[in-house]
This record gives C-alpha cells, structure tokens and sequence, in this order.
C-alpha cells in the first residue's frame, strides 16, 4: 500500500514537471511566496525559468551519470533539434542529454533540458522509435504542462513543490540518493492531479506524434514504441520506469494507434547515425555491462547497408575495448575509406593510434579533415591528440577557441585545464578546472580554484582582472542558486 501511494505521487509530480515551466525564481522576489497566476505561463517568465533550468542541469552533471561523449552528444541533440524545428510554441533553447541508465526512460525539466536514458537505444528498434519518445518529451514543454498543473496545485506550497522537483530529478539520476531525498520533501504534498497528468500524456502523444510526422518520421513508431512497453510491464515482474513517469492506459495506446492511422503514411528509413550511436551506447555505456551482443550484430551484418555499416564498426569498438588494436584497425580501415570523413569512424581511429602511441598518425588524418572547421567532435580529437602526442601548445590554440564556442562543455575545460598542466601554466590551469567545477554545480571550489589562479598572476596584472571578474560572477551566481539549495 505504501508502495503504491508513492509510485502515485512519483507519476503525478513527475508527469507535473515533465514541462518544467512555471516554478518560481525567489531570488528576485525576496522571500515573498511568487502568486501562482491564474494562466499558464503567467507566473514565470522565460528567464527565471531558464535560470531554473540552469541550476538543476549543473546538478544533473554532478550527480548523474551522465553520457558525455561528444559523438553522442552530437547525435542526439541533433536529432532533437530536428524535432524542435517542427513544433509550435517553442519558446526556450532545447538541450539533450544522455544518462547511462538501463531503466528505459525519459523526462523534460525546465527550460527545455531533456534527459534520456541510455536504455532507450537498447528498446527503439529505429530512429523513429527514438524520435517518437523525444517528440513526446518536447511537447510536455511546448504544451507547459507542469504550469497548468502547479494552477491547478495552487494550495499546496511553492517550496514543497521546488523541492520536490528537484529530488525528482535526482531520483531519476541516482535512484538511491534521490529516493531518500524524495521521500523528505514528498511529506504533506497532497494527491489529485494523477487524471490530470493522464490528459498532459495524451496531449503530449498528440502534439507529439505531429511533431513525428512533420520532422519526416513515421507516425506508427509512436503506437509501437507504447506497445512495446506495455508488452514489457505485462510480461516482466516490473514495469519499465517510463511508465511510472508516464503512465500508459491501454486507452492511451488506442489512440495513438487511431492518430497514426488516420496520418498519411511516411516511409523512412534510420539514418546511419541512429546505428552507430546504438551500437557505440550498447558498448560502451550500459552500465558497465556490455550489450551489444553477438546476436544483435549478427541481427544487423545481415540488414541493410547502413546496419552492415554500424555492425563492423561494432566489432571494431568491441576490438577497440578489448585493446586489440590491430584487429579493431582491421575492422575500421575499410570503413574509414569509404567514409574518411566521417566522425565515428575519425574519433575511433584517433583512439587507435592513441593505443598504439602513434599521436601523430592521429593528427594528421584530424588536421586534413574536411568537416574539421564545423565539426566539434573532431576538434577535440585533434586537441587530445596533441596533447598526447606532446603538443600541449597546439592544444591549447584550438581549446582557447573551442571553450569560447562552447562554454558547457566540460570536455573542453577539461583537456584545456591538461594541456595548460602541461606547459607549466599553474593559473590557467586552475582557472580551466574552475570552469569545470562551475558546470557540475560545485560553484565554492571553482571560486577558489580561480582565487588560487589570481594569486598566482601579478598584483593588478589584466589577467588578475580577468579572474577577479569570473570570481564576481560565480557569487552572483551563487547567490541566484541559493534559494534552491535550500529546498
Ligand atoms: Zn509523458
């Protein structure tokens, strides 16, 4: 009975916070509770959501095992922001991340962070597949369903509802951190949005599915990709967690199957970039367990030419884990000549001639690569092989560039904070693993790793300034965070 009564909240606030919208930013409102509004979206503006957004996603990084691999990265928020690019009412950036987590699952949180578990590329069958449970993710944001549901929830506190959220996330992250946390904050929220939520789920697959469509995908992987799940919870102990998040009534499923019948059919085929990045999650990130089988590489040598594609450049990464080198380079050569520009093919080889502390095989393939100027993947390639091959210096010009292009991405704070160790470099190094603490939420040790930087440089030297001002920011920072540490 407990049991039950807490799955019951779980779905009901997590169906509530899949659109991650109306939650309130204290900091600009003192410590007057914020009025809940009587429309959606008329109680927080797009900024202090984003601002929301922005702290839970720094805890994301900090606690959750999060997948980041620059190719995958890559592949799913480009596949993502296929699908946003086809909905309405878009009105935040869209970010993709990616959990290894072998509990089939998905959730969105506020501004427009959407999270996947790496089981889903073990589940969806195609790129369809996919695409339909992230379609589904996109429209609890696009339709603001957390907003109407907190409307709705008016007279349950804002606080429990922030912290909730919050251990929500966490749960999902790390299930036994966040259960514990969750169980706190869960005392005294009331029950009753659980039908409310039913209709966010299918107002979700509704918008969803035409999201699907437009975006050139095939509408019917959204009723198969539910019934599959649904297969699942009626044949196993347990049902997958998706359906706790969201629940599926078969009446759900009905109507979905009747959406997508009375759509014109599409006929598509997954890209080779769904393949590849099935076959590189399955090995190399299912928790530790590896599940790119024999059987589901013999299953795609014998399919098309693009699942003959990803099947050997399975077997190369497998060779690649195993660290049998001339093996995985004999199964990546034919492909890589084929396709010498591809990304998949250049990241695995550069990780080769690594192995085989042959550095500057690696950068003279990633130097001449066509794609290098717009291609994020093969610059930080080209960053770590320098840095292995004992270049810290070339590193160092393409990360200057690289981290101001892309601020978020720790991998490249990371390799730069190497390269600058390297060199001798004390304070730029520490003020690249500052950088590196901020993303992951620790904002206390990167303010004093970029104290250290300042100390290190000359008393009223520019680069002092420098730091001095970073410092200034994080406390801003911090001080706009502080109202949701405490939850
Ligand atoms: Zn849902």
């Amino acid at each position: 009975m407990f049991r039950q009564l807490k799955t019951t909240l779980v779905a009901t606030l997590i169906g509530a916070m899949l659109a991650g919208q109306a939650l309130p930013a204290y900091a600009d409102s003192g410590d007057q509770l914020p009025d809940m509004g009587t429309s959606a979206g008329s109680t927080l503006s797009i900024g202090q959501e984003m601002q929301m957004g922005d702290y839970y996603v720094r805890q994301l990084r900090g606690s959750a095992p999060l997948i980041n691999d620059p190719l995958l990265v890559q592949y799913i928020n480009g596949l993502g922001m296929r699908l946003v690019s086809h909905a309405n009412s878009v009105k935040t950036p869209f970010h993709f991340f990616l959990i290894n987590n072998d509990e089939i699952n998905a959730f969105a949180f506020f501004g427009g962070n959407v999270v996947l578990h790496s089981a889903l590329f073990r589940y969806a069958d195609n790129e369809s597949q996919l695409a339909s449970v992230m379609a589904h993710e996109i429209s609890h944001v696009t339709q603001r369903h957390l907003a109407r549901a907190m409307e709705d929830q008016k007279r349950s506190a804002p606080l429990t509802w922030v912290g909730a959220l919050g251990s929500i996330l966490l749960a999902m992250a790390s299930p036994q951190a966040g259960m514990a946390a969750l169980t706190g904050t869960l005392a005294g929220t009331q029950q009753g949005v659980i039908s409310f939520t039913q209709q966010n789920e299918q107002e979700a697959d509704r918008i969803g599915i035409q999201v699907l469509q437009r975006s050139g995908f095939d509408p019917q992987a959204m009723p198969t990709f539910l019934e599959k799940l649904l297969d699942q919870a009626r044949y196993s102990t347990r049902p997958p967690e998706i359906l706790l998040t969201h629940p599926l009534p078969e009446s759900r499923l009905a109507d979905a199957r009747n959406r997508a019948n009375q759509m014109r059919p599409v006929v598509t085929q997954s890209s080779e970039d769904f393949y590849m990045a099935k076959v590189r999650t399955l090995g190399m990130y299912n928790s530790g367990r590896n599940q790119l089988t024999s059987d589901l590489l013999d299953a795609l040598a014998k399919g098309n030419v693009r699942e003959q594609h990803a099947a050997q450049y399975g077997r190369a990464l497998q060779a690649m884990q195993d660290k049998n080198f001339a093996e995985a380079r004999r199964q990546l050569q034919p492909l890589l000549a084929a396709q010498p520009g591809s990304a998949w093919y250049l990241d695995l080889s550069t990780d080769i001639d690594l192995g085989l502390n042959k550095a500057n095989d690696a950068i003279n393939r990633l130097k001449t690569a066509p794609d290098l100027k717009n291609n994020p993947v093969l610059q930080l390639n080209l960053a770590n092989a320098y840095l292995e091959g004992g270049q810290p210096g070339e590193t160092v010009k393409i990360l200057n560039r690289y981290t101001f292009s892309h601020p978020d991405d720790t991998n490249g704070w990371d390799l730069l904070a190497q390269a600058q160790a390297k060199l001798g470099n004390r304070d730029q190094e520490l003020a690249a693993r500052a950088e590196v603490m901020a993303l992951l939420g620790k904002l206390d040790q990167a303010i004093s790793l970029l104290s250290g930087a300042s100390s290190q440089v000359k008393l009223g030297s520019l680069q002092q300034a420098r730091y001095d001002a970073r410092i200034d920011q994080l406390r801003q920072l911090q001080q706009r965070f502080r109202p949701y540490e405490k939850m």
